[in-house]
């Protein structure tokens, strides 16, 4: 990579971003069209928030990825947010422009493009069935719904999350059937039900884990996993066993990373490149 006195910055904040796979592909995109510019990992401690966007933006970045712990924490700093952005409370890609930081969240509509494209699943009239009401659930469910989605049915180990985001759902997306369900309670109806499961939890990263029983899952269901790394869950295995298809959430961290890609150059992201890349760092 050439970095010259005109190159453009982006980056990631984040703590930690020891696995951060987004500099790799993000940085191979700007290589293979031949753009002047560079993407950052920027490792942000817990109350420097501020100070780092507010460094961020005088350095003159054109913007900048949002990780764990901040994408809910960053909203305040923002001065404008997108629509999606809003509704989740997340944000995962600010744009600076006129010195002002705008709040996209790009993580819905990775995952839509994945789900079309690898899985070749338009949500549209489906039945969804969501585990986790953190920020990736939120991000996800309000694309769904977006969609038009018949049905989203969330289960959380905090109840009240679950019924909280339940709740953002029906007041702005009247013709969704939403629903909740308590993750300990006999799934089997939601599971007959559904055409789509989604891991949203971090449950099956650290450690060979099941987030919920595959009891009841068949080759009806697409099983989504949000997790990429591994990319081959435990879930995702025995999903498989069960002749059901699967998604890894290796397509939804490239297809938002190709979002954002876009909102800052303005060119559309050469995705096959960046995939590429993107396995090579998995790997
Ligand atoms: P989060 O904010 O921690 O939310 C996860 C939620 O799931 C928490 O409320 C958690 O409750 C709940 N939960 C944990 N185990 C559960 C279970 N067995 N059944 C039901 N609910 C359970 O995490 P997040 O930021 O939304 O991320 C979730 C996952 O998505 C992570 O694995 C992350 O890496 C992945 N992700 C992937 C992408 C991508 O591009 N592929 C993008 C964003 C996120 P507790 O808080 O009580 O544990």
């Amino acid at each position: 990579m050439k970095i010259t006195g005109e190159t453009k910055l982006v980056g990631i904040i984040g703590y930690p971003l020891t696995y951060t796979c987004s500099p790799v592909f993000q940085n191979a995109g700007f290589e293979v069209l031949g753009l002047d510019w560079c993407y950052l990992p920027l490792v942000v401690r817990e109350n420097k928030l501020e100070e780092a966007v507010e460094g961020i933006k005088a350095l003159g970045f054109v913007g900048f990825n949002v990780t764990t712990p901040y994408k809910e924490k960053v909203l305040s700093l923002l001065d404008e947010l997108s629509q999606e952005a809003e509704l989740t409370g997340a944000v995962n890609t600010v744009l600076i422009r006129d010195d002002k930081l705008v709040g996209l969240n790009t993580d819905g509509q990775g995952f839509l493009t994945s789900l079309k494209k690898e899985a070749n699943f338009d949500p549209s009239f489906k039945n969804v069935l969501i585990f986790g009401a953190g920020g990736a659930a939120k991000a996800i469910s309000v694309t769904l719904a977006k969609e038009e989605a018949n049905s989203i049915v969330i289960t959380d180990c905090v109840f009240s999350k679950a019924e909280a985001l339940a709740k953002t759902l029906a007041n702005n997306f009247p013709k969704v059937e939403v629903k909740t369900e308590k993750p300990d309670t006999n799934l089997s109806k939601a599971f007959l039900e559904t055409d789509l499961v989604i891991n949203a939890t971090p449950v099956g990263m650290e450690k060979e884990q099941l987030p919920f029983s595959v009891e009841h899952i068949s080759k009806k269901h697409l099983v989504a996993d949000l997790i990429y790394q591994p990319q081959q869950t435990l879930l995702l295995k025995k999903a498989k066993k069960k002749k059901a298809q699967v998604l890894s959430g290796a397509g939804m961290l490239l297809y938002q990373g190709a979002l954002a890609f876009k909102a800052w150059t303005g060119f559309e992201a050469p995705v096959e490149i960046m995939r590429e890349a993107l396995q090579n760092a998995l790997r």
